[in-house]
């Protein structure tokens, strides 16, 4: 949690570790209620990110965090305005405000971690869909007969795409650990080289169907940008239908943790 000025800039910034002891409802919402009514003279609106679905002020659902149906302005008792917006959304906004907005209008952020996630903004503004479900690109099936999903169909865009699976499927704890072996190990180099062209299956889709100007990778594997844009971004074009007049741009997202956190305070902007 954290104040977010108009510059992006955090203060107070307060961590919850949320573990098997207090991973409920009630906790959640009485450590945020607490914080908002701590800062609530110097703020002008809530945001609030959320790993999951959202709509208007309802959480709908959430795989990680026992959160479903869940009326978030009841709980928190406040006179400011409160926006939910989803985590990938979050990070969206805080790239596209405060790096690329002046660029494009028709812009994708796809964050690569234990899942795939993704924020969609179409004409300048956040694309959520007619249910708040919009973006969910992970559950995008790219073979009808394979890996079967936790949410209820086979072969998922995220079982083949995430960090998670590339992880499973190369015995590796962390991708730092992948990225040493990358340049040491000709079976990794394969292996990587099939993820990516995974990777670039979802992600020349996703242009197929927004026409995106600029396609932004996000989460932990951006920070190895240089370890693999350069292919991908090869694999992409190959895929992609219109090759002729596309001008499709491709980079790493270039903030870090915290652009969940300053794209919730982003919000009461692009919700209006
Ligand atoms: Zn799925």
């Amino acid at each position: 949690m954290g104040l977010i000025d108009e510059s992006g800039k955090i203060s107070y910034k307060n961590i919850v570790q949320i573990d098997d002891t207090n991973r409920n409802e009630e906790y959640i919402f009485k450590c945020i209620k607490e914080y908002v009514k701590l800062h609530e003279d110097k703020a002008e609106a809530v945001g609030i990110g959320v790993p999951g679905i959202v709509n208007n002020n309802e959480i709908v659902y959430t795989a990680n965090l026992p959160l479903k149906n869940v009326k978030v302005k009841s709980y928190i008792e406040t006179p400011l305005p409160v926006y939910l917006g989803n985590d990938a959304v979050c990070a969206t906004l805080a790239e596209y405000h405060f790096v690329d907005k002046r660029m494009y209008s028709n812009y994708a952020l796809i964050t690569i971690g234990t899942g795939i996630g993704a924020g969609i903004i179409l004409n300048g503004k956040i694309y959520n869909g007619s249910t708040g479900a919009a973006g969910e690109v992970g559950h995008m099936v790219i073979d009808k007969d394979g890996i079967p999903c936790a949410c209820g169909r086979r072969g998922c865009y995220e079982k083949y795409a995430s960090i998670s699976s590339l992880l499973k499927k190369t015995n590796t704890e962390s991708l730092k650990e992948f990225f040493y072996l990358l340049d040491r190990n000709e079976n990794i180099v394969k292996t990587f080289d099939e993820y990516l062209e995974n990777v670039a299956e979802g992600l020349a889709n996703i242009v197929n169907i927004y026409d995106v100007e600029m396609l932004v990778i996000g989460g932990g594997i951006a920070w190895f940008s240089d370890k693999f844009m350069h292919k991908l971004k090869t694999k992409v074009f190959s895929k992609i239908l219109n090759r002729y007049t596309s001008d499709l741009q491709m980079k790493c997202a270039e903030f870090g943790n915290d652009a969940g956190i300053i794209g919730a305070g982003l919000l009461s902007i692009y919700e209006e």
